[in-house]
């Protein structure tokens, strides 16, 4: 018998991506398509069900060479009713039964979980995770999203909203959070968060920055140019970047604290910063987690970039599949 596939597939708001993989974890052809948001995202799950029957085609596939379809979505998502509410990228206010719907159209076993979550399981099983069973995700995107990985299990809590990372508080009276608290981890070092803090930090700086005279001027900044001001040494910039890695650092000496993950994967736009903010991280580190958790927590960049959607994705048919047996 031919060994089964898997099918991975990243749902966002601009492009969905598709990947078949050997139940290894290896990528064996991959392909995407634009997001169509339009009449309320109705035209989001046909068009996927078409794109899955398609390709199939192409390749000369049949329904049966596959374990399981597996998602990664937007939006507050239901795992087990294989729902998803509330992904306003999508357009999708009201509750979506993609599961039910995909598993009818193509007649393949289907699997969902939040994109946070999804892209954990990836790094955990195929990039810097390693494959170790203790694994804590942080990405750092237009918002903070998180995933946890314990025992080699997604931990979702008792109502689905475990590994909200970007919700620590690091600053108890800090900035307004769009969650309507204050102070979120989210606030000072997603990549809207790092310009914020910049812009308030810049109040208050009187050296000489190229950074702050930027901002003074009313040019545009992103979380881009404030850490390539950093790297090229710039004192204002150095001064933010180090206070964003000190939150950072908080964060992950608190969840290391709890939980004692071997690795914490930093991913995300802003992670692309690499060791520079890796490094910083690590340094401040020792400060906020207990000694022996100190020694044995590795801080690591992401490593499977766009891919690891696809990936994690996939391997919720083999995680659901083997958990509901
Ligand atoms: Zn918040």
């Amino acid at each position: 018998m031919l060994e089964k596939k898997l099918i991975g597939i990243d749902l966002g708001g601009t492009t969905i991506k598709f990947a078949i993989l050997n139940i290894e974890g290896h990528i064996q052809t991959k392909w995407s398509l634009e997001t169509d948001i339009t009449e309320k995202g109705t035209k989001i799950v046909p068009a996927i069900i078409e794109s899955i029957n398609h390709h199939l085609d192409l390749y000369n596939m049949q329904k049966e060479d596959f374990l399981g379809i597996g998602m990664g979505s937007p939006g507050n998502v239901s795992h087990i009713d294989g729902t998803v509410i509330g992904a306003y990228n999508l357009n999708w206010k009201t509750t979506q039964f993609v599961k039910k719907l995909i598993e009818e159209g193509t007649g393949i076993p289907f699997f969902i979980d939040n994109d946070a979550n999804v892209a954990a399981l990836g790094e955990q099983w195929m990039g810097a995770g390693n494959n170790e069973p203790n694994v804590v995700f942080i990405t750092l995107g237009t918002g903070v999203g998180g995933g946890i990985i314990i025992n080699g299990e997604l931990v979702r809590g008792s109502s689905g909203a475990a590994g909200e990372i970007g919700h620590i508080v690091i600053e108890p009276h800090g900035f307004d959070c769009t969650c309507g608290n204050q102070g979120c981890l989210e606030t000072v070092a997603s990549a809207t968060g790092v310009v914020r803090l910049a812009r308030t930090m810049a109040e208050e700086f009187a050296g000489l920055s190229l950074l702050k005279e930027s901002i003074d001027n009313g040019d545009s900044v992103d979380a881009k140019s404030v850490f390539d001001a950093a790297k090229e040494g710039d004192v204002f910039a150095l001064r933010v970047v180090d206070k964003v890695c000190d939150y950072l650092a908080l964060a992950c000496g608190n969840i290391s604290n709890m939980l004692n993950p071997s690795t914490i994967v930093i991913g995300g736009g802003v992670s692309k910063a690499g060791e520079f903010l890796a490094d910083k991280i690590r340094e401040k580190f020792v400060r906020y987690a207990f000694p022996p958790i100190y020694n044995n927590t590795k801080i690591k960049i992401a490593e499977l970039g766009n891919d690891a959607g696809v990936i994690g994705a996939s391997s919720l048919v083999l995680n659901d599949s083997f958990s509901e047996s």
